[in-house]
């Protein structure tokens, strides 16, 4: 036998690569079609589940219309009832703040706010070993300070600024920074009903030793030193608020995540000591989990970050140079005087889409007497110069009729999933509903809601 002749060879190689990249491409397509069969499977048994006859809003939309935990996600707004046919009963989770609502203004930003991290870059956990906070990214601050500046509704100066995995994050923190744990009893946290839900999970979930969740603000008086949060404007009913707890060793924590000119007028620059702040609600960049607190006091900021340390050595630094940029898209926009159409700046355009919202949703509300809402006093803002009405981030909407004693299960019976009032604290007449979600699930929601309201009960 001769040696093989070397173009056969050649042509023998080409064949077994082409034989062998059909191979797999066999392998993976059969790969994906199983997985493909598994998630159907897996969507089957949800909806097997449910006994009920109505179709669900999409596939991952199943998973969380059924979940009752807060910090579930949902689905990204856009892929909701896509080509759908309208409302056919599908059911609309409008349970979570899940800010999908500011996808389409992020999407016509394109590559703005595009950034791209080379491997070897922010490798370390150290940001500025310097600061009090050394793991927050010195672009993150700088972007943070001049949006504030921007907006005008904190004071920066003479704050430390202390980032965090989502202001949650920071909420753990300023908690295990303010409670002495040389104390033989835990310390009492209030927040006036109704108050954020997720509040006296947070404080309670470790059964820390070092604090407790104490309630309603209003019913409480204590002669211990004590936490109350005020969140303004308040998740879940939108008021502007102040300290209500009585006692001159209260401590406060200010919870500003809605302190934004899309959801109230910004009337004053807040300069309070502790102050928390979060891009999930600002930009609506929940996802990328950044907040961050304004602290007057070092030896609190410093502690807020021993709690970071040695809960997760840090924040990431990817997340917050994703956030310093787009905070710094948000305010370069402000800045291009000519460059940049109003309309097309974030917050003239998430003003315009709450304004829509809210006159779509009180609309509906004032044509009947089953539903109401709160009335809110308008305010001159100092930002944009209008004056108007809070808008916030949820209805706080209430069943009026005496028949029906729970409203979220009253929702729940026509597949709107919201949040009922006893996870804040007051009556189940009361529901939180978001109003960030996507347009579709918006308009849905809101056509569904005008049926019920002439709907003979
Ligand atoms: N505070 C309030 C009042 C909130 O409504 C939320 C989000 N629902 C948070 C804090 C937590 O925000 P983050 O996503 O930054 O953890």
């Amino acid at each position: 036998m001769g040696k093989p002749n070397k173009s056969l060879m050649g042509l023998d190689l080409k064949v077994v690569l082409m034989l062998s990249v059909a191979l797999n491409v066999v392998l993976i397509s059969k790969v994906l079609y199983q997985e493909d069969e598994d998630q159907e499977n897996k969507i089957s048994m949800v909806c097997l589940d449910t006994g009920s006859s109505s179709s669900y809003v999409s596939t991952r939309d199943a998973h969380v219309s059924r979940s009752r935990t807060p910090f579930d996600t949902t689905t990204s707004g856009t892929d909701v009832l896509n080509g759908g046919d309208g409302d056919s009963g599908v059911i609309i989770d409008l349970d979570h703040g899940n800010p999908t609502m500011y996808e389409e203004y992020w999407k016509q930003m394109g590559d703005k706010t595009t950034i791209v991290i080379p491997g070897w870059q922010f490798i370390s956990y150290f940001s500025d070993v310097k600061n009090v906070c050394w793991f927050l990214e010195p672009e993150f601050a700088k972007a943070a300070i001049r949006l504030h500046n921007l907006i005008g509704n904190a004071v920066t100066e003479d704050h430390y600024i202390v980032v965090g995995t989502g202001s949650s994050q920071l909420y753990q923190a300023v908690l295990y920074a303010l409670a002495p744990t040389d104390s033989p009893e835990p310390m009492s946290v209030v927040s006036a009903a109704p108050f954020y839900s997720s509040y006296p999970l947070m404080t309670d979930y470790l059964k820390s030793g070092i604090h407790r969740w104490a309630g309603d603000a209003y019913n409480f008086c204590t002669d211990e030193p004590y936490i109350e949060l005020v969140t303004s404007p308040n998740n879940p009913d939108g008021s502007i608020r102040l300290a209500v707890a009585k006692g001159d060793k209260r401590i406060l924590v200010h919870d500003l995540a809605y302190y934004w000119p899309q959801y109230t007028p910004i009337t004053h620059r807040a300069d309070e000591d502790i102050m928390l702040f979060t891009i999930s609600k600002s930009t609506g960049h929940a996802g990328t989990r950044i907040g961050w607190a304004l602290v007057r006091d070092p030896k609190i900021a410093k502690k807020m970050t021993k709690f970071i340390e040695i809960n997760t050595i840090g924040v990431s630094k990817d997340s917050q140079l994703r956030a310093a940029r787009i905070l710094q898209t948000v305010s370069d926009d402000y800045d291009s005087i000519g460059n940049v159409k109003e309309d097309e700046r974030f917050f003239e355009y998430s003003y315009s889409v709450m304004v829509k919202r809210w006159k779509e949703l009180r609309a509906v509300v004032d044509k009947s007497e089953k539903f109401s809402l709160p009335k809110f006093t308008p305010d001159t803002c100092t930002f944009s110069g209008q004056t108007f009405e809070p808008q916030p981030a949820f209805a706080w909407l209430k069943c009026e009729e005496e028949t029906v004693e729970d409203c979220e299960n009253f929702f729940r019976s026509h597949n709107i999933l919201t949040r009922g009032g006893k996870h804040f604290g007051v009556s189940p007449k009361y529901v939180r509903i978001s109003m960030l979600d996507s347009n579709n699930k918006f308009k849905i929601f809101t056509e569904r809601l005008l049926r019920l309201s002439s709907m003979k009960s």
